[in-house]
């Protein structure tokens, strides 16, 4: 059995969800609340492969809401450990840790901290899922670029978070093997820039404000919590945008005829799920579609992998990349891309 960590977008958010679910005491309390409030496991679901390999997993809410950074930094790590606590405790074999709860865990260093109470935590038991993330972010922007007329060869790919671990690594991919022209490397720290600028051997290390106005294709890892507002003025067109961060780092009012925004990392599953967690976590598709990383758990468990595959910080291989995305071929995921009819039969 398989399992998947997640949390809600904000307060308002998770209010809303615990209404849905019932859970009348979450949706009339306030922060305070939900910062005392322990993980909750909300769901048990099954799932077939295209192959027929039946597979059961469950969801748990960590019960961590964005708005507790900066500020509530030692309940986030505490809402983290017990939410990974409570995994270990109902058996899962291999749960991904969802949305920032991976991103909390790097940057607090968790790894540090391996006893939460009683429980001494095993950390072949989790993953970030983040090299499936990386994988079909890569697939998004080489299978919907050419459908705008992008011609990958001669294109800038400007990646946003690009020091971050998904952001290194589809910098990687995008470099060694779709073979872009030129990699727009952007952060806010400009060492780790000149880093993956030197382990690539190219690439240019720029602004956010010189990076967009150059940029054919944007891919957005970044860790924001708030979405960025951008000048459309100063776009390129036409201009794909992947919008991989959790929350969306995108302002989605951001509008241009020739501007497309995908988004990024999300997968739909061959066949319908008997699961209400997307559905909460907005997916057009909520039945079918699912974030990457969450993917990442359930392609761990048809494959019988039951390890960290996604783990630290920026040691995503191509090889682990190609190995779970043709894992994810495989069982019947794809990454969602432009629903645009034109386009598509173009
Ligand atoms: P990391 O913390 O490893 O990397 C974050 C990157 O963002 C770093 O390069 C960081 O560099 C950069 N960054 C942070 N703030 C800013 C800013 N204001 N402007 C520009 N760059 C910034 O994160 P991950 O790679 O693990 O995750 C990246 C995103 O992907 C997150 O939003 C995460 O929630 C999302 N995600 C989506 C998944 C899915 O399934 N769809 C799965 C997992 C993650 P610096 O600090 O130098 O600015």
């Amino acid at each position: 059995m398989f399992g998947l960590i997640g949390h809600s977008t904000s307060l308002a958010s998770a209010v809303e969800k615990a209404r849905m679910l019932g859970y009348d005491d979450h949706a009339e309390g306030d922060m305070e609340r939900w910062c005392s409030s322990p993980p909750q496991l909300l769901e048990n679901f099954k799932l077939t492969s295209k192959t027929g390999k039946l597979i059961e997993g469950a969801y748990i809410d960590s019960c961590f809401l964005p708005e507790m950074l900066p500020g509530k930094f030692k309940t986030a790590v505490r809402k983290v450990q017990n939410a990974m606590a409570l995994a270990q405790k109902y058996g899962l074999n291999v749960t991904a840790l969802g949305g920032f709860t991976s991103i909390i865990f790097e940057n607090f260093d968790l790894a540090k901290f391996q006893k939460v109470r009683s429980t001494l935590l095993e950390w072949k038991r989790f993953t970030t899922g983040n090299t499936h993330t990386a994988w079909v972010i890569c697939r998004q922007v080489e299978e919907n670029a050419p459908r705008l007329g992008i011609d990958l060869a001669k294109a800038r790919v400007a990646v946003v978070g690009a020091s971050g671990d998904i952001g290194s690594a589809v910098c990687r991919w995008l470099s060694r093997c779709t073979g872009v022209k030129d990699l727009l490397l952007v952060a806010r720290h400009r060492g780790r820039l000149q880093a993956l600028h030197d382990e690539l051997g190219s690439g240019t290390v720029l602004s956010l404000d010189e990076a967009l106005c150059q940029a054919d294709v944007v891919v957005w890892v970044a860790s924001l919590y708030q979405t960025l507002r951008i000048d459309p003025a100063s776009l390129r067109q036409p201009c794909l945008m992947v919008d991989g961060g959790y929350p969306k780092n995108l302002d989605t009012r951001v509008s241009l005829p020739n501007l497309h925004v995908i988004k990024g990392g999300i997968v739909e599953f061959f066949s319908d799920i008997a699961w209400t967690m997307m559905q909460v976590a907005e997916m057009e598709r909520p039945q079918r579609q699912m974030f990457a990383c969450f993917a990442e758990a359930m392609l761990l468990e048809f494959e019988g992998l039951h390890t960290n595959f996604s783990w630290g910080r920026n040691n995503i291989t191509l090889e682990n990349m190609e190995t779970i995305g043709m894992a994810s071929l495989r069982h019947g995921f794809r990454a969602i891309g432009l629903d645009h009819p034109a386009l598509v039969t173009a």
